[in-house]
């Protein structure tokens, strides 16, 4: 089945501000409560179910700009998805309005306070012609290991954590506000559940160490500068049990000593003789997939631009195959012998004789420049 377009599950427009995405989804979500929907709650709870991706996607700025760029294959990920499976919505809803309430996340592990991890960035250059092909590249991230000095309890070697007298070891504690009594991350352990009396001196309690890992990224043929790809789980590892965060990629594509490129269309710029502009001939260019030959009629002025159909770049997002457009430069000779020099006066006079038919741009341009002069003695 088609997925439906977030925006549309949520009723709001494409630039919808961060606080009127959360009204349209609180709205929504309070809408499909299943408690006002007991007659049809299976349906109500597949609404609630999509209405909830669709914010978990749009009130992340880094989700939401991968979204607006590739739609649904920017953000699907069968690895990050896990936390909203049938059949759990009480888990659902907690997770919810926790933040209304002020209560927290729980996750399987009990009571304790769950953390994502967070989303890292990666800046990935390419060469154009990488870009264009696609490739697999092997980038090296910052990851975390656990610590082998105390085997990731953070504890001193010879001591171990104990749990949070103030908690028993929940990491959540119940407080009463008003009407609601409601949980609360606890204050003592803050959430974990547990208390170290001596950290481990050698990763400060933390249970785990920086470390690198080296991961492939499959960049799929046609990227371009500001192309992102996200490799969902690849992020920062959760705390107590929370799902990591993920991997972005940012493409940046260097710059190209021949080509540059336009969304789908190759620009290059092509030095020909003047001999050749004027009685025209036949030059080999280069393209991204070897050299072609192009056709240069005579009487060729400079900045003429020729158009190779279908010799540009098939994007990403597209099966269209950009052009590429080659712009001729009419070069000025140096270097000129004395024979040279003579060969030219001589042509230069042979011009003369023949007026001014034989420049069509000086022609019209010394026209200007007298009609521009004439203008101004009038007034
Ligand atoms: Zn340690
Ligand atoms: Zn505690």
């Amino acid at each position: 089945m088609a997925k439906r377009d977030y925006y549309e599950i949520l009723g709001v427009s494409r630039n919808v501000s961060e606080i009127e995405l959360k009204k349209a989804y609180r709205k929504l979500a309070m809408k499909y409560h299943p408690d006002r929907n007991t007659e049809n709650r299976e349906e109500a709870e597949e609404k609630f179910k999509e209405v909830k991706e669709a914010y978990e996607v749009l009130s992340d700025a880094q989700k939401r700009a991968a979204y607006d760029q590739f739609g649904h294959a920017g953000v699907d990920s069968s690895a990050g998805g896990g936390n909203y499976g049938p059949g759990n919505f009480s888990d659902i809803f907690d997770s919810v309005f926790g933040d209304i309430f002020g209560g927290a996340a729980r996750g399987a592990s009990g009571g304790r306070r769950v953390y994502r991890g967070s989303d890292l960035a990666y800046d990935l250059e390419m060469a154009l012609e990488e870009a264009v092909a696609g490739n697999t590249v092997k980038i090296r991230v910052p990851t975390w290991k656990s610590c082998t000095t105390c085997g990731g309890s953070g504890a001193r070697k010879g001591t171990v954590p104990t749990t949070c007298p103030t908690c028993h070891g929940h990491g959540q504690v119940r407080m009463s506000q008003g009407f609601f009594s409601v949980q609360q991350t606890c204050p003592d352990c803050r959430g974990t559940g547990q208390i170290i009396r001596e950290p481990c001196p050698d990763c400060h309690g933390q249970g785990k160490k920086r470390d690198h890992k080296t991961i492939s990224v499959k960049v799929p043929p046609g990227v371009d500068t500001g192309d992102r790809i996200r490799l969902a789980g690849e992020g920062e590892p959760g705390e107590n049990g929370g799902p990591p965060g993920d991997l972005y990629v940012n493409i940046r594509v260097k710059e190209h000593p021949i080509f540059k490129r336009e969304d789908a269309d190759l620009y290059c710029e092509v030095p020909i003789g003047f001999v050749t502009a004027a009685l025209g001939g036949e030059l080999e260019v280069p393209t991204l997939d070897g050299k072609v030959s192009l056709k240069i009629p005579a009487e060729t002025q400079s900045g003429k631009v020729f158009r190779l159909r279908g010799k540009g770049v098939k994007t990403v997002r597209s099966n269209h195959t950009g052009d590429l457009l080659c712009k001729v430069v009419v070069e000025t000779p140096v270097n000129l012998t004395a024979r040279q020099k003579e060969l030219l006066r001589e042509f230069e006079a042979s011009m003369q004789e023949g007026g001014k038919r034989h420049s069509p741009q000086e022609s019209s341009w010394l026209d200007r420049v007298k009609g521009f002069f004439e203008d101004l003695g009038s007034k």
